[in-house]
């Protein structure tokens, strides 16, 4: 699923360039053979995706794709054009996530072409169950909900609020798996392939060594912190996970960030920084909630400052912040801070050794 960001973006800069009434950035040169074409994503408070070119001599190979759409394939085919190059002509589609707005149209774009598709094995086991046929997933989702403690009556809703982007997807086989570590083959260009598992249990970032440029996928956004999602397929501890893939990225040398949404940046160490202090700060107010006895993720996530009022929060984007929620609470749980009595729902509590 997108990406949603229930959670108040860190402090912001000065540079604000992706609010939401600010221009639609346009095709941007990004290096000498590297371009940047944003791509529309339908009701989308991030309004766009930011697919890169990377031009060689054999034809043009991207980073991420789009929602599939005929707005999101007109709009690639569009910026193709206006780079040089046309879409019968790419020749690889790296897919950071499996999230519609990266993988969605990447095989339309197989199929206008030829070119290969890649993912991280750990998403590519993900299609199946989601995108194909996803009953299952779906009754494992509301056993999760009820262990959250969601009301009946919100139950359905939530369950199904995934669904309607179902169709903004084509569920297609990756021809191409990238290990963490791998080198896709994009001729003249150095990438490496960084398994950053979190935000999505496959997710990967590329490195450009000649450039010192870091495509970041929704790891590292500029404004935005990504959604950690506690969710049936989202591994078990993956807010764990995404903090050890943000210390990850801090030995490389890095110019410029690429990100898949907003805008580009250059200062990656301080915004890994800000990420971990936003996780920091959110611990620290879950743990706060829970000095007055034992609470249900449901009750602490509506007891938690968001970006906007919780009964404002609804759908797809209230089951996300409680999936965060829960995300806190695991780590928690595993570094003996928090506990739970299993049941529905589930009933946190404070450890012995903290509560005192
Ligand atoms: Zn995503
Ligand atoms: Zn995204």
């Amino acid at each position: 699923m997108a990406h949603e960001h229930p959670v108040p973006p860190a402090p912001q800069r000065a540079r604000g360039a992706a609010a939401a009434n600010d221009p639609f950035p346009g095709v941007e040169k990004v290096r000498d053979g590297l371009w940047s074409i944003p791509v529309p994503l339908p009701n989308n408070s991030l309004r766009y995706v930011l697919v890169y070119v990377f031009e060689t001599d054999r034809g043009p190979y991207l980073m991420d794709a789009g929602w599939n759409t005929d707005d999101a394939f007109g709009a690639l085919e569009a910026g193709l054009r206006e780079v040089g190059t046309d879409v019968a002509a790419v020749q690889g589609v790296m897919v950071t996530h499996i999230h519609p707005d990266h993988y969605g149209l990447a095989g339309r774009i197989r199929e206008a072409s030829g070119a290969w598709i890649s993912l991280h094995p750990a998403d590519a086991e993900l299609i199946h169950d989601r995108y194909d046929d996803p009953s299952d997933l779906l009754t494992r989702v509301a056993a999760a909900l009820r262990r959250m403690g969601a009301p009946d009556e919100e139950l359905d809703t939530l369950k199904n609020a995934a669904m309607p982007v179902r169709p903004l997807v084509d569920p297609v086989v990756p021809d191409v798996l990238l290990e963490d570590g791998a080198r896709p083959e994009v001729p003249g260009w150095d990438l490496t392939a960084i398994w950053t598992p979190g935000h999505s249990p496959g997710h990967l970032c590329f490195y450009e060594a000649r450039h010192e440029l870091m495509l970041s996928g929704d790891h590292v956004l500029p404004r935005i912190t990504p959604n950690i999602p506690f969710h049936p397929q989202a591994g078990a501890n993956p807010l764990a996970d995404f903090l050890a893939s943000l210390d990850k990225l801090e030995p490389y040398e890095v110019e410029e960030v690429l990100p898949a949404h907003e805008y580009r940046f250059s200062d990656l160490h301080t915004r890994l920084e800000e990420l971990r202090q936003h996780h920091r700060d959110r611990f620290a107010e879950v743990v706060g909630l829970l000095r007055d006895g034992p609470r249900s993720a449901w009750d602490i996530a509506s007891s938690l400052t968001w970006s906007r009022q919780w009964d404002d929060i609804a759908g797809f984007m209230r089951r996300a912040a409680v999936g965060e929620t829960v995300s806190h609470l695991k780590v928690l749980e595993v570094d003996g801070i928090v506990e739970v009595a299993d049941g529905e729902p589930a009933l946190w509590s404070l450890s012995e050794k903290v509560a005192g």
